[in-house]
């Protein structure tokens, strides 16, 4: 046995079950003790990445054997880690970065041990969003997380344009190929006005938040040799005051259902109705108003 293995023996034990471990998602420091405690006292990490974790792992001098849970593998490995917790083990589920079943693999297996009566435990820390929207200086008193927005530029548009009048605060993840196209999307979709904060690298050396309109976040980050880094987007919620408008990319999104998808106007006006969330007369109205 190891020294560090000694260490770990000398830890108060854990009963057995599924352990959801949060992660930094930058700065080594975020970690909390009691995720230390339970990464010790686990007789096995589940990793979304196996070698991305052991740097993790080795950083704190935490020697436990590995396995990989990640989206491909899901369904399999979570049988297996339940049947495993079952027999009295003590698994630990970590993800890259942040806070597993984020926009992150972890779901599944949560949901699998709920119904077979394996206990969950969750060990709370760092996830991107949280930090973020409490840095950006928008409301926080209501907010909607969505993840990531969907990468085809029609579903995205259509995805923003079911928010449109949402007043919560909304929080996005995004990719920092996809930047631009979806800052320019946040405009067209809810106007020129709108607050919109990119929390940049948080926890970082370079964390960087910028704060303006989706048009000077554009201006900013296009003056830029590259773009890089991990980015969460705020966008301030509808203002009670502000106007309630016709869908922006209704028309647009009809041509797309009529040309690209051979839908005759009637089903394309259902089916673009559906997606913005208005009625098929005020998608009719909305349609003949730009013909
Ligand atoms: N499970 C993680 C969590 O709890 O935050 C999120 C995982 S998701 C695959 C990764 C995305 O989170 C990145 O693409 C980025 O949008 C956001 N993110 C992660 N780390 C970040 C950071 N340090 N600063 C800003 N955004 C970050």
């Amino acid at each position: 046995m190891s020294q560090g293995d000694d260490k770990q023996a000398a830890s108060p034990s854990l009963v057995p079950g599924l352990y959801i471990v949060a992660t930094p998602i930058g700065n080594l420091e975020d970690i909390t003790l009691r995720a230390l405690r339970v990464l010790r006292a686990a007789d096995l990490i589940a990793c979304e990445d196996t070698r991305h974790t052991q740097k993790l792992l080795s950083h704190f001098e935490i020697k436990k054997p590995t396995v990989s849970y990640h989206e491909h593998n899901e369904a399999a490995r979570s049988r297996e880690l339940l049947a495993r917790i079952a027999a009295g083990e003590r698994v630990a589920l970590v993800s890259d970065a942040g806070t597993p079943g984020i926009s992150d693999p972890g779901e599944r297996i949560i949901r699998a041990a709920i119904e077979s009566g394996v206990p969950v435990i969750s060990v709370p820390g760092p996830s991107a969003f949280i930090s973020a929207l409490v840095a950006s200086g928008l409301r926080t008193d209501s907010f909607r997380f969505l993840g990531f927005l969907p990468s085809r530029a029609g579903e995205r548009r259509s995805a923003l344009e079911r928010l449109r009048e949402t007043i919560e605060t909304l929080v996005f993840y995004e990719a920092p190929h996809r930047i631009l196209e979806t800052l320019s999307d946040l405009e067209l979709v809810f106007g020129p006005e709108r607050r919109v904060v990119i929390a940049r690298e948080l926890t970082k050396v370079h964390e960087e938040l910028l704060r303006g309109t989706a048009s000077d976040m554009r201006s900013v980050l296009t003056q830029r040799e590259a773009i890089k880094g991990e980015m969460t987007i705020i966008v301030e919620g509808r203002m009670q005051s502000e106007a309630v408008k016709p869908p922006q990319g209704l028309g647009q999104r009809m041509h797309e259902l009529m040309e690209q998808e051979q839908l005759e106007e009637k089903a394309a006006l259902k089916q673009a109705a559906k997606e913005f969330g208005i009625s098929k007369s005020e998608a009719y109205r909305e349609w003949q108003r730009r013909k």
